[in-house]
């Protein structure tokens, strides 16, 4: 069992901030911001390439909400979700990374950066 599920199974502990039968909330264990949130599927889903369009149309209120909870909603914050390999994903079960509380920088994420477009 992947470590997400685990936390949604009560085997691993989490700082929940918000839950209901499909989706779970809670503190990323090493925050890249002042407020770093996980948000999941209870469902095992290996990561966004795989995920059914009905997951997305149901996670996206539940992001919000917890956007709004946070008190993220007006000052605004970072969604990111890793997919596979060179997305560097770390846990193979879809999540979104919720980011804010802070003006975020947009770093450079890779040394071969594309050709400008212009
Ligand atoms: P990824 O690199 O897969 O996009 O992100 C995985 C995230 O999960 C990382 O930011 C990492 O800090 C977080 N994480 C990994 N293991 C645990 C855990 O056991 N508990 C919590 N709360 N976060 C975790
Ligand atoms: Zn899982």
């Amino acid at each position: 069992m992947c470590i997400f599920c685990k936390i949604v199974q009560g085997e691993m502990p989490s700082n929940k901030i918000l839950e209901n039968d499909d989706f779970l909330a809670f503190h990323d264990i090493f925050p890249k911001a002042p407020i770093h949130i996980i948000i999941i599927p209870k469902e095992h889903i290996e990561n966004f390439q795989l995920t059914p369009p009905d997951v997305m149309q149901k996670i996206t209120p539940f992001i919000q909400e917890v956007a709004k909870l946070l008190e993220l909603d007006q000052s605004g914050y970072r969604l990111i979700t890793n997919n596979g390999k060179d997305g560097g994903q770390e846990v193979p079960h879809l999540h979104f990374h919720l980011l804010g509380g802070t003006k975020l920088s947009w770093p450079q994420l890779a040394q071969d950066s594309a050709k400008k477009a212009l």
